[in-house]
């Protein structure tokens, strides 16, 4: 595998301001999970170390980079802006769908993009050719989009550490286009779940209009996949802490000393999105509905301290306090206190001893994009034993389907489901969390790390055709010092941009010009290569020298004489026109064009995702029920089209090229149709793709105007 720039936020290291103090660990789930990686192969790892306004002492400098670490220094007042600012305050809870939490005065979006820029530029300086440059998390979503403005041909992976909320959350994002377009400067962005990714794409489409397919979209020119990969913990690791003797010797000690007969636990970081004001009224509820639980239940929460310079944390932490007071007022006894809070971070073997030791493990976060906790708690089960219960609306929910998913929103029914798990029978226990088991086993962090990096790999192997300048693709024409070329050219989406309505798209004075030329010049060797009604060209294009294939190659316009290619029978349409007429009608925006032996279904001006689902379910049907026609249906720019088969524009085109002699092919086109021309071309024409989407073409425009510009180069 070739070698790794990890990039995150953070180092995952602590580094003293004392600089005669030594370095230690720091924990958090991306620093865990990609240890793995640095550790066992040829990487960098670049971040924050932490420590704003400080210059490293040489020695630290020295320190870190042994230990293959860069850093990128961030300034106290920059940290505030972009870090408890943009990342913490706005993108945090936007993305864990609190919208109320938001700050009326979102400001730091310039600092949050110069940070963004100053990771960018590290990795680059640090960058060698083959590399590959893997960024974490929300707080650098623009880093992908800045890398590759520096290195155009980097491999880049960038994987999300939290949710991605639904569109309709994420369009409140002010920065929402750009953040977007970051993103997709990566080659692969990866999500903890399948639904994040969905929700991706959807904004895609709402936000860019882009047109992804489900697990990549053409951007610039350039495919970016994107898909799920949960991530997961080191699940051997755990296991046999769980089974080391200091871990057991802590379990037995707790249980002796526990003079209830269950203990339920959640273990969080204090933060808002983990439910834990909830969870709490629903223990509170649970002993309202349940007294004889009283004393014979406690519930252990430890609440790991977090952003503690923020006065919105702390101020949930008082609230939290005052509910757990209120809580033990009421259903406490004199010596105990059903509910523990304790506001502080445990060791390893106190975590092992605690996830052992549980009778019940409640993981009910409002939102989490994955929820390790909830993964260790089934890795540290080895005796078999413990309940999981598990919010729907974490990411792991989506893995571990045999632990008791509540909605972690309904308080009454958690309560309910409290006192279910404590009435678990211990068959049903015990296979619930042999099948967890089995599930986390096959999936671990090696597994997580191993399968992104393999797949940011594997797509650095595909032909790339990334957008070029008319000036050289001229330059590349001109070294075949071509005196008789040839042109055979799409209309919609290639000589003229793509209109709303098929009917809308009439040339400009300076196309109709321009073609004029070309005829004139090249006379039978220019050719417009059309899927369009043969009336609708013959009216934009009256003067005779323009010659023109229509219908996708049915008609053929040669000086002026319109002929038919082939004879065909297209008394199918009269099937499919009601068929289409009930998707039209049922599809607002989408309308039906008829030519000679083709049916099409326009949905560009519909709904941005109910057109293409519609469409979808329309080529299903079509291929379901009307296998036995001799069609062929066509999947165009945001239309459906159905078309008598055996012509393409291909066919034809062929045909034209060995009529007349020629000693350079240029083609260009923009749509699936095109794709089969481009196809039935010898391998040395000049095949160009104008704009996004999938080719086959040799190479790419980014519009219209650009293609225009080449054709200037032949008049
Ligand atoms: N954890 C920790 N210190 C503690 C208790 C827990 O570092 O005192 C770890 C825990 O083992 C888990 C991580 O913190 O690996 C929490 O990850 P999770 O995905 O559950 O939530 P996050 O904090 O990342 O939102």
């Amino acid at each position: 595998m070739s070698r790794v720039i990890i990039v995150s936020n953070r180092l995952p290291v602590a580094i003293p301001t004392d600089p005669t103090l030594p370095l230690t660990g720091s924990a958090g789930g991306l620093g865990t999970s990609m240890k793995g990686v640095h550790e066992t192969g040829d990487s960098l790892w670049i971040g924050w170390s932490g420590l704003a306004d400080v210059d490293l002492s040489k020695d630290r400098q020295e320190e870190l980079t042994d230990l293959r670490y860069a850093t990128v220094p961030i300034s106290a007042e920059e940290i505030r802006e972009y870090y408890d600012g943009i990342s913490n305050s706005l993108i945090w809870p936007l993305f864990h769908y609190l919208i109320h939490q938001l700050p009326y005065d979102g400001q730091g979006w310039q600092t949050y993009r110069k940070i963004n820029q100053r990771f960018a530029n590290t990795i680059a300086a640090h960058y060698q050719s083959g590399n590959a440059v893997w960024i974490h998390d929300y707080h650098l979503t623009l880093v992908p989009g800045m890398l590759r403005e520096l290195i155009p041909d980097a491999q880049i992976g960038f994987f999300l550490h939290i949710p991605f909320p639904s569109s309709e959350v994420f369009r409140a994002f002010p920065w929402r286009e750009e953040m977007l377009q970051g993103l997709l400067g990566a080659d692969l962005v990866g999500f903890h779940t399948f639904d994040y990714s969905r929700h991706f794409a959807s904004s895609l489409v709402r936000i860019l209009g882009a047109e992804p397919e489900v697990d990549r979209v053409v951007h610039e020119g350039r495919t970016v996949h994107f898909g799920a990969f949960p991530i997961s913990i080191d699940v051997t690791g755990f296991a046999k802490r769980a089974a080391s003797t200091s871990v057991q010797e802590m379990v037995q000690k707790m249980r002796s000393q526990q003079t209830e007969r269950f203990l339920g636990l959640g273990i969080d970081r204090l933060d808002y999105t983990k439910g834990i004001p909830r969870r709490l009224l629903a223990v509170e509820r649970f002993f309202d509905k349940y007294p004889d639980y009283r004393g014979q239940f406690r519930f252990l929460q430890i609440a790991v301290p977090t952003r503690e310079t923020s006065a919105a944390y702390a101020d949930f932490r008082s609230f939290v306090n005052e509910l757990v007071g209120r809580i033990n007022s009421k259903h406490g006894a004199l010596n105990a206190a059903p509910v523990h809070l304790l506001y502080r971070s445990v060791d390893a073997t106190e975590l092992s001893a605690l996830y052992l030791a549980a009778d019940l493990m409640m993981v009910t976060p409002l939102r989490d994009g994955m929820n390790l906790v909830a993964k260790e708690f089934v890795a540290s089960r080895i005796d078999g034993m413990g309940v999981l219960m598990l919010s729907e609306f974490a990411g792991a929910a989506a893995e571990l389907g045999e632990a008791i998913l509540v909605n972690p929103y309904d308080i009454e029914s958690v309560a309910d489901r409290i006192r279910d798990c404590l009435q678990m029978d211990e068959v049903e226990r015990r296979g619930r969390m042999s099948l967890l088991a089995r599930r986390i086993k096959q999936t671990d962090n090696r597994f997580w790390s191993r399968s992104f990096l393999s797949r940011l790999e594997s797509i650095a192997q595909e032909p790339r055709v990334p957008f070029c300048s008319p000036e050289s693709i001229q330059g590349q024409i001109a070294k075949r010092e071509s005196r008789k070329p040839m042109f055979l050219l799409d209309y919609d989406g290639t000589l003229i941009g793509i209109k709303d309505r098929p009917a809308m798209a009439a040339p400009d004075v300076d196309l109709v010009d321009l073609i004029r030329q070309l005829s004139e010049r090249h006379a039978d060797r220019f050719w417009i290569v059309s899927g369009r009604h043969r009336a609708d060209l013959g009216e934009w294009f009256p003067d005779a020298r323009v010659n023109m294939i229509a219908e996708h190659g049915l008609w053929v316009r040669h000086r002026g004489t319109w002929s038919k290619t082939v004879e065909v029978d297209a008394s199918w349409t009269e099937k499919l026109r009601p068929i289409l007429a009930s998707f039209a009608e049922r599809t607002p925006g989408s309308q039906i064009e008829e030519k000679s032996a083709s049916i099409a279904w326009h949905y560009r001006m519909a709904d941005p995702e109910l057109g293409p689902a519609q469409a979808k379910e329309l080529r299903l049907h079509l291929l379901e029920s009307f296998s036995n026609l001799p069609v062929q249906i066509l999947n165009g720019k945001m239309c459906v089209e159905i078309r008598v088969q055996g012509v393409n524009k291909g066919i034809t085109a062929r045909q034209i090229m060995d009529r007349f002699p020629h000693d350079c092919l240029i083609a260009a086109g923009d749509d699936q149709t095109d794709e089969d021309l481009f196809k039935t071309l010898p391998a040395d024409a000049v095949t160009i793709k104008i704009g996004n989407g999938m080719t086959g073409a040799n190479f790419r425009m980014r519009t219209p105007a650009h293609l225009r510009t080449l054709l200037r180069f032949f008049v």
